[in-house]
């Protein structure tokens, strides 16, 4: 896959911009922006959007700046802000200096809602968001118009001035668009603009009560800032008429009109998206923290061992469209695998340890033996593994009986050794349970990379490490964390109740070669024939900790050394 080279033409947003700029619209120029609430933590969702807005101001030779969207103080968090930003910065991304806030332009919002209140453009509601809801008609019905809607100017600036200063209650009264109660467009039936809430704001404080709705900050937003292409999910599609009806109130001749495109969200298999419910798992301790190597977070993936090339190249593959779907979770594993099999350095673990013991290999004897760090790049060279008369091997590279097609361990067999020795079983121990505690081998001193031995054909080639030598480790096995393809996609049944029991194994005795006593957390490393593995945040130099990144395909025993 990763060979492919497909030279795919500009997609749509991609053909906008450039008849943008062959027109001359704008000044020529192109300036995104990245508006992510701070109320959860980024998801791989988001990350195609971060792509998107920041991939094509880089093409264009543009800018885009970081804006959050922080208009909902009861839900927001600094923590959420942080965290957002370590994670736009770790995919690869710099908004530079350019790191702004829906909240800096409160003042300037509120101006410009006394403008349309001037104007005649908007009406303060005495009555419940339930009740204006109610009112709302369907798309073939209109509307029933408020009874407050043709209060004067003067009322409705004194009454605005009063809710801003906190004279009355959350809920009690709203600020809304005089626009067409009858539009086709059930967005354009006088859209609430402003709504009271008392909490503190983690930017301002207590200095405001009224707070901008989305559809009133958001375009306003992008023309305070010089925003060209203002690019989001398909979902606000049918916002777009009012995004534009609230920039007519005010952009002004000459100055940049940003306009606003929309690409199809990013669904992903056997995973939910929406920050409310990843909130709510995270909440509930159905995962161990926003962070958990089993969340499609962004801080997830990156514990699990994604790596930012791995989602970037995922960005690309996926593509921007309009086209609504669900992408299979296995082209972003692929994604992975493809990095991951350049970048990671290979080397021997085993995770459920059985002992062999060399029997003609003399005791107190160790031997360091050279191995290839990496077999896809020559550059990453090599380094020396410890061999000795004991070593473990994965307890099911063993078999008692061997089949026809078992090319690993049996009584009688012979198997190459990752690069040590080729050893042949002569015996086995069983304890009073039946269950096979020792195998005993020989080794052959002449089958030693380049000796003579080596002509010899065995089928099997196993990993390995020097029982003396290894690391103990504890290595946690993740699986998806829903057993079903779209937990999000029943309507009579909850999502957690998709939650799959075995997403999380934990093996306790597991052996890793010495070298990765120096491992630095989240380096990732391919176990040899096992897959793709890196070092937890939870690990110590007394308790080493692996997560499972994500397995190799099923290849045992055919391993070519
Ligand atoms: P969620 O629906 O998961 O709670 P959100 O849309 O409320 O997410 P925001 O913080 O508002 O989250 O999103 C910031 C930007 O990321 C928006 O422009 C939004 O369109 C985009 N975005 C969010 N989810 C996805 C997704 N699944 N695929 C692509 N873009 C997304
Ligand atoms: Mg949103």
């Amino acid at each position: 896959m990763s060979e492919e080279i497909v030279k795919k033409g500009p997609n749509f947003i991609e053909s906008i911009i450039e008849k943008d700029l062959s027109e001359g619209k704008n000044q020529k120029k192109v300036h995104t922006r990245f508006p992510p609430e701070p109320n959860g933590y980024l998801h791989i969702g988001h990350a195609k959007a971060i792509c998107i807005d920041f991939g094509l101001a880089e093409k264009f030779g543009g800018k885009t700046n970081l804006r959050f969207d922080d208009t909902n103080p009861s839900k927001e968090e600094v923590e959420y802000v942080d965290s957002i930003k370590a994670d736009i910065k770790w995919l690869g991304y710099d908004w530079e200096d350019r790191e702004y806030y829906t909240s800096d332009y409160f003042e300037q919002l509120y101006q410009w809602a006394r403008k349309l209140i001037i104007d005649g453009k908007a009406y303060v509601d005495d009555q419940s968001a339930d009740l204006i809801a109610s009112q709302k008609g369907t798309p073939t019905k209109a509307g029933t118009e408020s009874p407050f809607r043709n209060r004067s100017v003067e009322e409705n600036l004194d009454l605005f001035e009063r809710m801003k200063s906190g004279e009355f209650d959350e809920g009690s009264r709203v600020l809304r668009a005089k626009i067409d109660m009858a539009s086709p467009n059930m967005h354009l039936r006088d859209p609430l603009m402003y709504r009271i809430i008392k909490a503190s704001h983690h930017r301002t404080g207590t200095n405001w009560v009224i707070y901008p709705m989305y559809d009133y900050a958001h375009g306003q937003s992008d023309y305070i800032e010089g925003i060209t292409h203002s690019l989001c999910t398909l979902e606000f599609e049918v916002h777009r008429p009012l995004y534009n009806w609230f920039l007519d109130q005010i952009v002004e001749e000459g100055s940049i009109r940003p306009e606003q495109n929309e690409f199809s969200r990013l669904n992903l298999s056997y995973t939910v998206m929406s920050k409310r419910k990843l909130l709510e798992m995270v909440k509930t301790g159905l995962v161990k923290g926003w962070d958990d190597p089993r969340m499609p977070t962004l801080s997830g993936l990156r514990r699990r061992g994604y790596t930012p090339e791995s989602i970037r190249n995922f960005a690309e593959r996926i593509g921007v469209t309009k086209v609504d779907g669900i992408i299979d979770v296995s082209l972003l594993e692929h994604s992975l695998k493809d990095d991951l099999n350049i970048r990671a350095p290979r080397v021997m673990a085993v995770l459920d340890p059985l002992k062999v013991i060399i029997t003609n290999y003399p005791e107190g004897k160790v031997e360091y033996l050279d191995t290839e760090n990496n077999p896809e790049d020559e550059s990453m060279g090599s380094r020396k593994i410890p061999f000795s008369r004991e070593i473990f091997i994965e307890r099911n590279d063993f078999m008692e009986f061997p089949s026809k097609k078992f090319f690993r361990l049996g009584p009688g067999n012979e198997v190459r050794l990752k690069s040590a020795y080729f050893i042949k079983c002569e015996d086995f121990k069983k304890d009073e349970n039946g269950i096979v505690t020792e195998v005993y081998c020989t080794y052959d001193i002449d089958t030693l990379s380049g000796g003579p031995g080596v002509e010899r054909k065995v089928k099997g080639t196993l990993h390995w490490v020097s029982a003396e030598h290894a690391i103990k480790a504890e290595v946690r096995l993740y699986d998806r964390l829903f057993s079903d393809p779209n937990p999000d996609g029943h309507k009579e049944v909850d999502f957690k109740e998709f939650l799959n029991p075995e997403s999380l194994t934990i093996l306790n005795n597991c052996y890793v070669e010495p070298s990765l006593q120096k491992a630095k957390a989240l380096d990732h490393f391919q176990f040899q024939r096992l897959g793709y593995y890196n070092l937890d945040p939870d690990s110590t130099s007394e308790k080493l900790v692996f997560n499972r990144t994500v397995p190799l395909r099923d290849s045992w025993g055919k391993m070519s050394d």
